[in-house]
């Protein structure tokens, strides 16, 4: 029975210092760029998969090069918790559709994703804000 106690207690906290941790996740910088006026959607090719960490390390984020016609863009998805929480899995050679916010960071073109849509199924991203909707937003939409 102890052990049992001791087991459920275990659960409790773990699951609450993960979700702690989903909630202040912190996010790239360039992600205060993001600008509902310069959100467009493009059609394209997974290229490249990458993993990379966020400049505090705070979490793995995917990021997509996608090939549309000769171009090829870059995009910034989430993490990858986030992902494999959707059941969303993306790999080279995937065709997408998506929608996002074009900025520019250290002079590359990148688009922070809002939807990525594969196969007819979406998911849904960034809200019109450019707020991850893994976590709550600092953003707030009144100044002060
Ligand atoms: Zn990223």
């Amino acid at each position: 029975m102890k052990k049992a106690r001791l087991f459920v207690w275990f659960i409790a906290f773990g699951i609450g210092i993960l979700s702690a941790q989903k909630n202040t996740s912190k996010l790239h910088l360039f992600e205060t760029k993001f600008d509902i006026n310069t959100v467009e959607t493009v059609n394209g090719v997974i290229h490249t998969v990458e993993t990379i960490l966020t400049s505090d390390k705070d979490y793995c984020c995917i990021h997509l090069q996608l090939e549309n016609n000769e171009d090829k863009v870059n995009i910034h998805v989430g993490p990858d918790w986030y992902l494999e929480e959707k059941r969303f899995e993306l790999k080279r050679g995937d065709v997408l559709q998506v929608t996002g916010s074009r900025i520019i960071h250290e002079r590359k073109e990148l688009i922070i994703a809002m939807q990525i849509e594969k196969n007819g199924s979406i998911l849904p991203l960034r809200d019109e804000r450019g707020c991850p909707l893994w976590q709550e937003c600092r953003k707030d939409s009144t100044p002060n």
